[in-house]
């Protein structure tokens, strides 16, 4: 039997030692971790993300400040608003909701957040600091599958791990988290030839690439475990209605595997998750609090 990674679950786990934590360090500080929420024009599915990000916030106990700026808005005009909220006392965290409309410069933009309050890592000096396996911000959803991988006891260490993408976003810091952690890891991308075979090597293998159902059995070795990062929404049959796949045709792969990720309710949920961990990292900076978190930072 293959034993699911039920990151739903273990983001309320985590959630709930997070509300611990605030509510006990709350008299310290004096006030509410913040994070600050940037989101330009009207990508429904960044509306969702954003709503979602809230209420995970309102959970466990962060402020949350949603800024929404019309598609119209200058490069100039956030950066104003990036450098107003890196002043803001209030604020310990800070992101940009992607995507952005393509006229302002993403990576621009992320170069000007205060890699103190980057709780999506993204910016140079965290991804810096994580190729020289220094302490910083690390970005959610890979920092997400550490600790999912880790709180199932699931060695990393010496293990053969594949990854399929090497995004900024994903990928890239994932392969570096694991390599950290003493992983032998191969990174592949869209060019990588005989990619069924290095898969089928794999100790760990993680789906990152973005397409719907491209990991089938005949990539995954017997006993292995797999990541399923992707995720889509497609039609059913039943035009009307859709329904949520990752990358791995998971009713197929099951059956080899030892332990697996659901979509959803697998990786998705740890990398909010981690956004509230990094919030409480950068307020837990500032106040000098108690380190009890740290293990959560991979
Ligand atoms: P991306 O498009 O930026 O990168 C995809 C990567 O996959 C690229 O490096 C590309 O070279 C590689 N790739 C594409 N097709 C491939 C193929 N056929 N074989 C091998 N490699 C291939 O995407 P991303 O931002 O890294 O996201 C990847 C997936 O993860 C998407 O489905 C996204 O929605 C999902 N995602 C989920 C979460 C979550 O919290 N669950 C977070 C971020 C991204």
């Amino acid at each position: 039997m293959s034993l699911k990674l039920d990151g739903k679950k273990l983001s309320l786990d985590i959630e709930e030692k997070l509300e611990n934590y605030i509510s006990i360090n709350k008299l310290i500080a004096k006030r509410s971790p913040g994070l600050a929420l940037i989101r330009i024009g009207e990508d429904p599915a960044s509306g969702v993300y954003v709503k979602n990000k809230e209420k995970a916030c309102s959970r466990v106990g962060i402020k949350s400040f949603i800024f929404h700026l019309e598609d119209t808005v200058s490069q100039k005009e956030v950066e104003k608003l990036i450098e107003k909220l890196n002043l803001d006392k209030n604020i310990d965290g800070m992101l940009l909701q992607l995507p952005i409309p393509k006229k302002l410069d993403e990576q621009s933009l992320i170069s000007n957040i205060n890699p103190e309050k980057d709780v999506d890592g993204l910016n140079e000096q965290n991804i810096g600091k994580l190729v020289k396996n220094e302490p910083a911000m690390r970005s959610c959803t890979p920092a997400g599958i550490v600790n999912l991988l880790r709180s199932h006891s699931i060695p990393i260490e010496g293990m053969k791990i594949v990854v399929i993408g090497r995004s900024l976003l994903v990928g890239k810091p994932l392969s570096l988290m694991l390599l950290n952690l003493n992983g032998t890891v191969t990174m592949t991308h869209s060019k990588t030839k005989n990619l069924n075979k290095l898969c089928r090597e794999a100790d760990i293998l993680i789906a990152a690439a973005g397409k719907p159902n491209l990991i089938d059995s005949s990539f995954v070795k017997d006993g292995a475990v797999i990541i399923d990062v992707g995720i889509h929404r497609l039609k059913s049959s039943d035009k009307n209605k859709t329904r949520l796949c990752g990358d791995v045709l998971l009713e197929d792969v099951i059956p080899k595997v030892s332990a697996y990720t659901p979509v959803p309710g697998g990786v998705g949920p740890m990398t909010v998750t981690m956004l509230l961990v990094n919030t409480i990292f950068s307020w837990q900076k500032q106040f000098s609090l108690s380190s009890t978190l740290n293990d959560l930072l991979p």
